[in-house]
């Protein structure tokens, strides 16, 4: 396959960076990926199973590394990007460790990190040792391990409370993480598939159920799973002298208020951007979300493309998606990059992209 010489540097290599790089490489495109953790894979390398057909992340990651079979990118793992500088029609990708990489065109993918839980201190995360995230579950799950609270016991008793820090003035985040509803229900049916005595109860303020198969799931959950969803904001948790954990809320629909005692209680805590992401994309004068997620150039049309000439963006480092979500957007981003790069290529012919530490 004749390779074409310009240089395509992918930052993130997560769910959406290795569909693109994927893509790009069957394209006949010289791509290089630069992920900042030792191993490419984002939070598929976390997560047990996935909404909504409960399938095995690895299924995914196998997936995505079977794509690279036609003209493999260049993977640099530990290499963590913390700027971008647009320099005479072509872009200098700056490293924490000072190595810099010069690109045709950029595609950033660094995907998302979980809300601070800790700052909804009524919740008492990190101060209750009972009180979770959905990340802290997943890894407990992905572990195989009986669910257990921290004194060895098994749960009787589980409270998943969704919104936390999304949909939230006090938190800054109007936004709506949209797939934490989801992972309740998927987390909810997990724990009853493992600990089918165990009570599970749902508090949300609205059930947002807007993906293939989702609103189905959510009705399993109920009537084959027996998971209970209140429509409640739940106001405070409080620890009880026997480490469970008392939960107070107002039942919406009845008006009525509720106390109830759990031994688990899990966080459904919603996405933010990665801080060095923020760095990056004014690094490149790029534009944000009112979330302070990347921003596209146009919210209709051009989803993948920004305000930069050359800088396209992809996943959740733009706004919360799916996986499925999340590799459908890395592929649009690829049409669009490709048909730049045709663009571009004509204007001005470039050599041989080198590192500049070459
Ligand atoms: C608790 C929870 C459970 C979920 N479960 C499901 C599920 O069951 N099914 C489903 O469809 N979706 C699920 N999701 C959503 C799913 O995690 C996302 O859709 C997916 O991870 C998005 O992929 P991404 O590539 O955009 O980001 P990420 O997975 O975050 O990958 C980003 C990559 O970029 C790297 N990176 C970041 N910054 C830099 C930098 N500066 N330099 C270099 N590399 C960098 C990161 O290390 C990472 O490898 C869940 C989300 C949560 C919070
Ligand atoms: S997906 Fe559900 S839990 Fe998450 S922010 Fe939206 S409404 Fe709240």
């Amino acid at each position: 396959m004749a390779i074409n010489s310009q240089h395509i540097v992918i930052i993130g290599g997560g769910p959406a960076g290795l569909e693109a790089a994927s893509c790009l490489g069957t394209a006949g495109y010289r791509v290089t990926v630069l992920e900042k953790e030792k191993q490419t894979g984002g939070k598929l390398l976390i997560w047990d199973k996935l909404f909504p057909e409960f399938r095995n992340s690895d299924k995914v990651l196998n997936h995505l590394s079977n794509g690279f079979k036609t003209n493999p990118p260049q993977i640099l793992t530990n290499a963590e990007v913390v700027s971008v500088i647009p320099e005479n029609g072509q872009h200098r990708i700056n490293l924490r460790d000072g190595q810099a990489f010069q690109a045709d065109t950029v595609l950033i993918t660094t995907g998302f990190k979980l809300y601070n839980a800790e700052k909804k201190e009524e919740y008492g995360y990190q101060i209750y040792e009972n009180v979770i995230t959905s990340f802290d579950l997943e890894k407990q799950l992905k572990t195989g391990n009986p669910i257990r609270i921290e004194a060895g016991l098994t749960p009787r008793r589980i409270a998943f409370i969704h919104c936390v820090g999304s949909r939230d003035i006090k938190s800054g985040n109007i936004y709506c993480s949209r797939t934490c509803c989801i992972t309740g229900v998927k987390q909810a049916i997990e724990i009853k598939r493992r600990l089918s005595d165990a009570e599970v109860f749902n508090f949300y303020m609205d059930l947002r159920m807007f993906g293939q198969n989702f609103e189905e799931l959510y009705i399993e959950a109920q009537q084959k799973w027996g998971v209970t969803f209140i429509r409640g904001r739940v106001s405070e948790i409080a620890e009880n002298k026997d480490n469970s954990l008392q939960l107070k809320a107002e039942d919406t629909l009845s008006g009525r208020p509720i106390k109830m005692s759990f031994d688990l209680v899990v966080l459904l805590a919603g996405m933010v951007p990665e801080p060095r992401t923020v760095e990056i994309g004014k690094s490149a004068g790029l534009e944000f979300t009112s979330g302070n997620f990347l921003a596209g150039l146009d919210s209709h049309i051009s989803q993948n493309e920004t305000n930069t000439p050359g800088i396209f963006i992809a996943g959740t480092c733009r706004e919360p998606l799916s996986v499925a979500e999340t590799l459908t957007d890395a592929r649009a981003a690829t049409v669009k990059m490709i048909s730049w790069l045709r663009e571009n290529e004509t204007s001005h012919k470039k050599p041989l992209i080198k590192r500049d530490n070459d």
